[in-house]
């Protein structure tokens, strides 16, 4: 089944790309919660975190804390960085393709209160 992610992958949905290599994809939320939030998504087709074969979570993995430091590196007024990933419908995943939300904080953003 072809999702949204497919189709920003394949270039046909167009999106702000952060980071991307052969295994991995990194873009720009539609939605920010924060200025910076991006998502990281495997190329291959997986649905969630139930569905990881040992190889595509490696690269995923393997890029979480590159990808973070980049993008802390890109803004200096950010001073923590929240990743999240909701799996499965029941805990809130509205894409039914693997992703990992960076979400940058700053020390001003009120989203603890
Ligand atoms: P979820 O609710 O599944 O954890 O997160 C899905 C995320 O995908 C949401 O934060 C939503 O804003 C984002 N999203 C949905 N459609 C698009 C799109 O077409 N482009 C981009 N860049 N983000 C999207």
């Amino acid at each position: 089944m072809v999702d949204i992610f497919d189709k920003i992958i394949d270039g046909e949905i167009p999106s702000y790309k952060v980071y991307e290599d052969e295994y991995v994809l990194a873009f720009l939320d539609i939605s920010q919660v924060t200025p910076g939030h991006t998502l990281l998504i495997p190329k291959k087709h997986v649905t969630n975190i139930f569905d990881y074969d040992e190889e595509t979570a490696k690269h995923v993995l393997l890029t979480l804390p590159k990808l973070t430091k980049a993008i802390k590196a890109s803004d200096e007024k950010i001073t923590g960085m929240n990743i999240t990933s909701n799996n499965g419908e029941s805990a809130g995943q509205t894409v039914l393709h693997s992703h990992w939300h960076l979400i940058p904080r700053f020390d001003d953003d009120n989203l603890n209160e």
